[in-house]
C-alpha cells in the first residue's frame, strides 16, 4: 500500500472553555487505509475528527487534508470529504430516494438514487422512509450520503454501534469495498475486534493525547512479546460465532 498521507494532523489543540479536550495530537492518515481512531469515552476522539472535518475550530495546530490546508481552503476539503450525517440530518418525511436527490442537489452533483442506493444494497428500500429502516439499514443509507460527493476521504463515527454480528460484518465489508475503490476511511469505534479486522492501522486516544499509533498486528505482537499472556485459555470458538452459524451471514433485516 502507498504510504502516501492524506490527512497531516500536527501539535492539534482543543480547549473548550477552560477545559483542555484535545492536548497537542499528531498524526498522519495515508492514502486508501482504514484508520481506526480507538479510546475511551471522552478521549477527545470525535472532537479531533470535528476539527479535521471542518465542523469545529481548532485551538491551535496544524492540519492538511488532501494538501489542503484547513485554515486556508476549508471549502476544498469540504468538497473531498464525506461525513455522516447524525439521524437528525434526515427529514422525516422523504424517502431514501428523494433523500439522495436532496443531497446531490445540495452538492451540485448528478447522482441518481438507484445508483447510491445500489451501493450499499438498498435498492428495495428506495420508498422507505428513514425512520421506517432498521440500524443496519440506517447505517448503510448514511454510509451512500457519504459517498454522494465522490469524496477522497470518509469519516465514521461509531458506525456498527447497537448492530446485530450479521449487520456489523456486512457494514466490514461494505466498508472494506469503499477502501478498495480507492476512498480513504476514517473511522472511531468502541468495539476491538473491528479494529483488529477492519482497520489497517489505529491510534489509541487517551485524555487528549495520542497514546500509540501502529497496525492492529504490531500492537499485538508488541503486547505477546512483552511477556503479555492472556489468563484464560482462548476457546476454538465464541459466543458470536455460535450466533453467526446458528442464523446465517445473510442480511436479516429485508
Ligand atoms: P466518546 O467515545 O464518548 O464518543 P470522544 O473520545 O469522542 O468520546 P469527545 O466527544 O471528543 O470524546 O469529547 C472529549 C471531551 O470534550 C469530553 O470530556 C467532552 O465532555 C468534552 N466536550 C465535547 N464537546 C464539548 C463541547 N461542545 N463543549 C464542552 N465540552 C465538550
Amino acid at each position: 500500500m502507498a504510504k502516501q498521507p492524506i490527512i497531516t494532523v500536527k501539535n492539534l489543540v482543543k480547549n473548550y472553555g477552560d477545559f483542555a479536550a484535545v492536548k497537542g495530537i499528531s498524526f498522519e492518515v495515508y492514502e486508501g487505509e482504514i484508520f481506526g481512531l480507538l479510546g475511551p469515552n471522552g478521549a477527545g476522539k470525535t472532537t479531533t475528527l470535528e476539527v479535521i472535518e471542518t465542523l469545529r475550530e481548532k485551538t491551535s495546530g496544524e492540519i492538511t487534508v488532501d494538501g489542503f490546508n484547513i485554515e486556508t481552503d476549508k471549502n476544498s476539503i469540504k468538497q473531498r470529504i464525506g461525513v455522516q450525517l447524525q439521524a437528525a440530518g434526515y427529514y422525516p418525511n422523504l424517502n431514501l430516494s428523494e433523500l439522495i436527490d436532496l443531497f446531490s442537489g445540495l452538492y451540485g452533483i448528478d447522482k441518481t438514487p438507484m445508483e447510491m442506493l445500489e451501493k450499499v444494497a438498498l435498492t428495495d428500500k428506495a420508498k422507505a422512509k428513514y425512520k421506517d429502516l432498521s440500524g443496519g439499514q440506517k447505517q448503510r443509507f448514511s454510509i451512500a450520503t457519504t459517498l454522494i460527493n465522490n469524496p477522497r476521504i470518509i469519516f465514521l463515527d461509531e458506525p456498527t454501534t447497537g448492530l446485530d454480528p450479521q449487520a456489523r460484518r456486512n457494514l466490514w465489508d461494505l466498508i472494506r469495498e469503499i477502501r478498495d475503490q480507492g476512498t480513504t476511511v476514517v473511522i472511531t469505534t468502541h468495539y476491538m475486534d473491528e479494529a483488529e479486522v477492519l482497520c489497517d492501522r489505529v491510534a489509541f486516544v487517551d485524555g487528549g493525547h495520542i497514546i500509540g499509533i501502529d497496525t492492529p498486528d504490531h500492537f499485538i505482537d508488541q503486547l505477546v512479546a512483552s511477556g503479555f499472556e492472556r489468563k484464560k485459555e482462548v476457546k476454538l470458538a465464541n459466543l458470536e460465532d455460535v450466533f453467526i452459524n446458528l442464523t446465517g451471514k445473510e442480511w436479516r433485516e429485508g
